[in-house]
């Protein structure tokens, strides 16, 4: 799974009673939730209000492993 936004963190827990195993890729070691980032911005809210660890929200999950790294680039598989 490439990205813990939105799509890569809900399609990862969608997932938690497949039989497969994930290895779940984020550049960042946290989930940011884009739609309060106005009041950081504002000072309404601090910075780790908006934002959690990855490990620590699929901390119970058993089919999932986390890494922080990069993707830099997507090659096309010929199967
Ligand atoms: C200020 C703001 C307010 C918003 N308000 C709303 C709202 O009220 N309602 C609503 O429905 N939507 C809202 N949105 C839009 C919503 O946040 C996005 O549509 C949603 O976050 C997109 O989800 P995503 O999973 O596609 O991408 P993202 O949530 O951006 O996640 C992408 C993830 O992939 C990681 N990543 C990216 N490239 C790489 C790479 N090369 N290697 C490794 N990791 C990588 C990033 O670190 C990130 O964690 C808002 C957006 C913003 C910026």
């Amino acid at each position: 799974m490439l990205g813990g936004g939105f799509g890569g963190l809900w399609a990862t827990r969608a997932l938690r009673s497949a039989p497969v195993r994930i290895t779940l890729v984020d550049r960042t070691n946290h989930h940011l939730f884009q739609p309060l980032l106005y009041q950081v911005a504002t000072a309404g809210l601090s910075g780790p209000d908006i934002a959690a660890p990855l490990r620590h929200i699929l901390r119970e999950q058993r089919n999932v492993t986390v890494l922080m790294d990069e993707a830099r680039s997507l090659v096309r598989g010929r199967w």
